[in-house]
Formats: C-alpha cells, sequence, structure tokens
C-alpha cells in the first residue's frame, strides 16, 4: 500500500526587497568555474562539412572536451543532429529546456550553415532547414521547427553564440548572387546589438571547411574566460579570433620564397607559387598553412591547391572566377618578376658560397663521391672576396689571430710538414707514420 507522505509547510517570509536595483551588468549569468556546459549544434543551410572539419580536431579534440578530461576545461555535452546518440523527443528535449531556461548548466550555441530566410519557404507551406516538429499553433498540425526558429529561440540565454564556417559567418555559397532561399549569416540574422548572456558578440570562425583546430582552439579560450580563468580572447572587428586570422594566407604560404623571387607556377603539381593559376593567398586573412588542414598536416597550397579566398566575407562573388589569376595577382608578379630575377641570380652565388666548407674553399676541392663538386671559379673567389670583406665590417671575422696559420686535421691537409703536429700534410703521410 502506498505511503502518503506529508509535504512540510514552508515558514516564514519572502526575504526583503533590497531598497535600490542593482546595477545593470551585461553579464546575465554569473562567472565562476563551470563543471558542465551544454553545446547545442543548429544546422542551416550546410553540408556537415564544418561538423567533419571539427571532428578531425586535435589541439584539443572533440574526445577530451566530451570526456572532459582537459584540464580547467568543463565537461561539454554536445547536442548535434549527427553525433549524439539520441533521436526524437528525447534529443529535442533539452533544447526545450534551453529555451525554457530549465538547463541547470549554462550553455553555448554553434551555428553550421547559413540561416535561409523561412518566410520566404512559408509562404508556400514549406521550410528550408528545421530540426524537430511541433504544434505552432492550437488546433494545427505538427509542423517542422525551422532552424532559424531555434537560434531565435536560444541566443539570447547562451553564455556564448559561435558561427562556424563560412555559411554561418558570412553567408557563404546558400548566399551568393541569386540567393533564392535569402541566406544570411548569424551576424546578419541576430543583428549588430545582439550579445550572449555573458555579453558577448557573435564569434566567427570562418572557413569552407574551417580548420577544425582553429574551432576547438576558441571554444577552449572562450570556455576558459566564461569560468573567470583567463581574459576574453583578442578577436577582430568581425568577430574572428585575431591571433588566427590577422594575417594573410601568402605571409604563411610555404611557396612564398618563389613568389619574392619572381618564380610561378605555370601548371598544377609544380613547385613554385600557384598566383598565376588562381592564388588569392596574398589578400586572404587565413592560417591553413601554417596551421595544416589536419593534425599539422595537408592545407591548400600545401597540397597544390590555390586559394580561392574560402574564410573571406566576400566569398564566393568577390572571388570568382576560380583558377584565373586575380588582376591585383597580374600586377605585383609583373614587378616581382624584375626584382626577383636580380634577387634570385645573387641569392644563387650566395648559397653556392654557403654550400661549402671553409677547409674546400682553401682548397678549392670537394672530396664528395656523389658528384665531381668543381671549386670556385676565379670570378666566384672575387666576389666571395668583397663578400666577406663587407660581411665583417666592423665585425670580428672567425678564426686564429691575424699572422698565426691556421691548422687542419684530416687528409690532404694545405702547407707543409712543420704546419702539422705528426708531422704530415697529406694523407700519404699521415699513414706512413703510423
Ligand atoms: Fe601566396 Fe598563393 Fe603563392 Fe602561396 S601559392 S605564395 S599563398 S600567392
Amino acid at each position: 500500500m502506498a505511503t502518503v507522505v506529508e509535504r512540510d509547510t514552508v515558514q516564514g517570509g519572502q526575504p526583503s526587497i533590497p531598497a535600490t536595483e542593482p546595477e545593470a551588468r551585461p553579464e546575465r549569468l554569473p562567472l565562476g568555474p563551470i563543471k558542465t556546459v551544454h553545446v547545442f549544434w543548429l544546422a542551416g543551410m550546410s553540408c556537415d562539412g564544418c561538423t567533419v572539419a571539427v571532428a578531425g580536431a586535435t589541439n584539443p579534440g572533440i574526445e577530451g572536451l566530451l570526456l572532459g578530461v582537459v584540464p580547467t576545461m568543463p565537461k561539454v555535452i554536445l547536442h548535434h543532429t549527427v553525433l549524439s546518440v539520441e533521436a526524437g523527443e528525447e534529443f529535442i528535449q533539452p533544447f526545450k529546456d534551453a529555451w525554457e531556461g530549465k538547463l541547470a548548466d549554462p550553455y553555448v550555441i554553434v551555428a553550421e550553415g547559413s540561416i535561409a530566410d523561412e518566410r520566404i519557404a512559408a509562404r508556400t507551406g514549406g521550410y528550408f532547414s528545421a530540426m524537430g516538429t511541433e504544434v505552432l499553433s492550437s488546433g494545427g498540425n505538427s509542423c517542422p521547427v525551422p532552424s532559424a526558429e531555434w537560434i531565435s529561440r536560444l541566443a539570447p540565454g547562451a553564455a556564448a553564440t559561435i558561427a562556424i564556417g563560412t555559411c554561418a559567418t558570412w553567408g557563404g555559397v546558400p548566399s551568393a548572387e541569386g540567393n533564392p532561399t535569402g541566406a544570411m549569416s548569424l551576424m546578419d540574422f541576430l543583428g549588430k546589438d545582439y550579445r550572449s548572456a555573458f555579453g558577448l558578440p557573435v564569434i566567427n570562425i570562418p572557413g569552407c571547411a574551417p580548420q577544425g583546430d582553429n574551432f576547438t582552439e576558441t571554444v577552449f579560450a572562450v570556455l576558459l574566460f566564461l569560468q573567470g580563468l583567463g581574459p576574453l580572447p583578442a578577436f577582430d572587428e568581425l568577430g574572428r579570433p585575431a591571433w588566427l586570422f590577422t594575417e594573410t594566407v601568402h605571409r604563411g604560404c610555404n611557396r612564398a620564397g618563389y613568389y619574392e623571387e619572381g618564380v610561378f607556377a605555370k601548371n598544377y603539381g609544380d613547385p613554385e607559387c600557384l598566383i598565376e593559376l588562381g592564388c588569392w593567398g596574398p589578400v586572404v586573412n587565413c592560417n591553413i598553412v601554417k596551421r595544416g588542414a589536419m593534425n599539422h598536416m595537408g592545407g591548400c597550397m600545401e597540397a597544390g591547391g590555390v586559394c580561392i579566398a574560402c574564410t573571406m566575407p566576400g566569398f564566393p562573388d568577390k572571388f570568382s572566377p576560380f583558377y584565373k589569376e586575380p588582376p591585383g595577382g597580374v600586377f605585383s608578379t609583373t614587378l616581382s618578376k624584375g626584382t626577383g630575377a636580380m634577387i634570385r641570380r645573387a641569392r644563387r652565388l650566395s648559397n653556392r658560397h654557403a654550400n661549402s666548407e671553409v677547409r674546400w674553399d682553401k682548397l678549392n676541392a670537394v672530396p664528395s663521391g656523389w658528384a665531381n663538386v668543381k671549386g670556385a671559379s676565379p670570378t666566384l673567389k672575387m666576389m666571395e672576396f668583397f663578400y666577406k670583406k663587407w660581411q665583417f665590417w666592423g665585425a670580428k671575422s672567425p678564426g686564429r689571430p691575424k699572422g698565426t696559420e691556421e691548422r687542419f686535421w684530416g687528409v690532404d691537409r694545405p702547407g707543409g710538414t712543420d704546419d702539422y703536429l705528426d708531422n704530415s700534410s697529406a694523407r700519404e703521410d699521415a699513414r706512413d707514420g703510423r
């Protein structure tokens, strides 16, 4: 038989109301160590490429964040249409709890894909992208809930709102010229005045697909800040992590040396700078070559492909047609071909000089069994003489004090037998003395 439990009656009155209202603060949630954080991943007009990229992140990897084993990080509970094991109502319920303020822990929203203007689809009774179903009006049918609706519901209460990938950050391919769905970025959708519950505007991590570590590293930095354990990371005026997107990809490109020397690839597969094949790298904010596509490997130009500016707000329209040399490139390559021709030749001589031991210079012979490497020509020797004069002008040059003879140990030594401790000046002498 069931036992009836009497509920205690709460005694006492309401707490006293303070005489003055607290000062308005941009943060509506307390800062402090957070044990658990929910991440609601909302997909709009996307190809899921961002998800694939983040799944490949290594520094830190999402496994560590999900297991709660990354030092100083809260355990991340990820709600993701592809990666979550829950389905149906069980999957949707935490989204509703977050919207209704019933979650015990703070949450972050991540938007992948651009946000369609659902009013266009609604005119014909449809939708562009949605998740879950609801009866939206009394007595009505169950309808899919557009992703845009979920973003409107969850963004105001989110501790941070992050746009991942170029579609979510700038509109990307779905918002290209023509744009039948009215697709737009998260910034455009939420507006200039949007601030998260912790007072942050939208954080943008662009790329098509983005570099996975750029995302996890930024989430890491933001979570440190939200926990009160670190400063607010530096973001640029468009909400990009400044330490990742301030430099152009060209500055970190492994082919930039060829550009400087005015040497350009004519065909795919050539090792030189790809600008004449349509690379936009000199004007694109991206770190893909420095960081690699995944686990420090690959990356567009590293793998032989031109930069088509997929991280930029103007992508794709401002960078089309792809694989055609940009007009600015024609101008700058013409200049660098002129200066590069001179620099290249001077460097070739310096490189020849640097590729010789001091001892070989003295002997004027290179003891290599791989090839018949010739000693320096008289012209090169003369150039080396003046080069060294300039190099050590006002500085101490290496070697023994002036006037004392230099000594070499080994075979084929210059000088006479009196110059060496074992009285030998050549291989034969050394052998005879043994
Ligand atoms: Fe710059 Fe592109 Fe050439 Fe690399 S391939 S050096 S990014 S122009």
